[in-house]
């Protein structure tokens, strides 16, 4: 289905990021990982799915630009990279505040900023914004992630309009709680934040929210990504869609 298609995933080297850049790999695409990690285990990844990979700390505008630079033209953008931390909004660290928007929210401008001229020059693109729950909704002691993820969906539908006339669909996956390291590194925090023990944090926080009581699967997640590139999806722009188990249906 994507073969001929390149495909930078951000924040690819784990979690979600890796499910969508394993999804696309299977359907022929060339792709192009990105995110931190131990280079042995990148490597591998590499081979595993003939990709390449490009390390650049998306919280620095200038590496974002050479990386766009190196990479070149991309068919696809999947702006996933993300963190999370959890604090209330007095006690919040103004570093993280910062370091939360830069890497959720500014590094899909600047991705996107200067993909979307090679997208245009081919009249086909697709940009995917791994967004969340939290795009829609909000919970306590997430101030930055919840206003980075929504300031995340106003942007994507914005760009959805600017571009809806040349071939280039721009939309956001809003997951619930996805099993990845991700949601297993803040259980501590939220420990700490609310007073409860680490099972109290699973049940009566993560999958009290999820009617389903499952958590999504980062699978799950790279089906949606799939089906958003394939050419059924072509009307489909400026769209939030919730794969939460019915969270946000609340
Ligand atoms: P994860 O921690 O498994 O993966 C995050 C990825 O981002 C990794 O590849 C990591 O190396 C990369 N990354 C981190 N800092 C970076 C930086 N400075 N520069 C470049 N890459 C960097 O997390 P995940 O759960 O797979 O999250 C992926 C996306 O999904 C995030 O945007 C997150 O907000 C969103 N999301 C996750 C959940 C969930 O429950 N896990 C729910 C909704 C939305």
């Amino acid at each position: 289905m994507l073969k001929s298609k390149r495909a930078l995933v951000t924040g690819s080297t784990s979690g979600i990021g890796l499910a969508i850049a394993r999804a696309f790999a299977a359907e022929g695409a060339e792709v192009i990982l990105n995110g931190l990690g131990d280079a042995g285990d990148i490597a591998a990844l590499c081979d595993e799915l003939g990709a390449t990979y490009n390390g650049a700390n998306l919280m620095k505008p200038d590496e974002i630009a050479a990386m766009m630079v190196a990479v070149g033209p991309v068919d696809i953008l999947v702006n996933n990279a993300g963190m999370q931390h959890v604090a209330p909004v007095e006690d919040f660290p103004p570093e993280k505040w910062d370091a939360i928007i830069a890497l959720n929210l500014s590094a899909t401008f600047h991705t996107t900023r200067l993909a979307v001229p090679g997208m245009k020059a081919k009249g086909w693109g697709r940009i995917i914004n791994t967004a969340s729950a939290h795009s829609l909704t909000a919970s306590p002691f997430k101030s930055a992630y919840v206003a980075a993820k929504h300031g995340m969906a106003g942007f994507t539908k914005t760009i959805a309009l600017e571009l809806a006339t040349h071939g280039i669909t721009a939309n956001c996956i809003s997951p619930g709680y996805v099993w990845t390291p991700l949601v297993e590194n803040q259980i501590p925090d939220t420990m700490a934040a609310r007073g409860m023990t680490r099972e109290q944090v699973m049940n009566d926080v993560l999958l009290a929210k999820q009617p389903t009581k499952s958590f999504v699967l980062p699978e799950d997640v790279a089906a949606m990504a799939l089906f958003l590139c394939g050419d059924a999806a072509r009307n489909i722009t400026g769209a939030n869609y919730s794969i939460d188990g019915g969270w946000t249906a609340e």
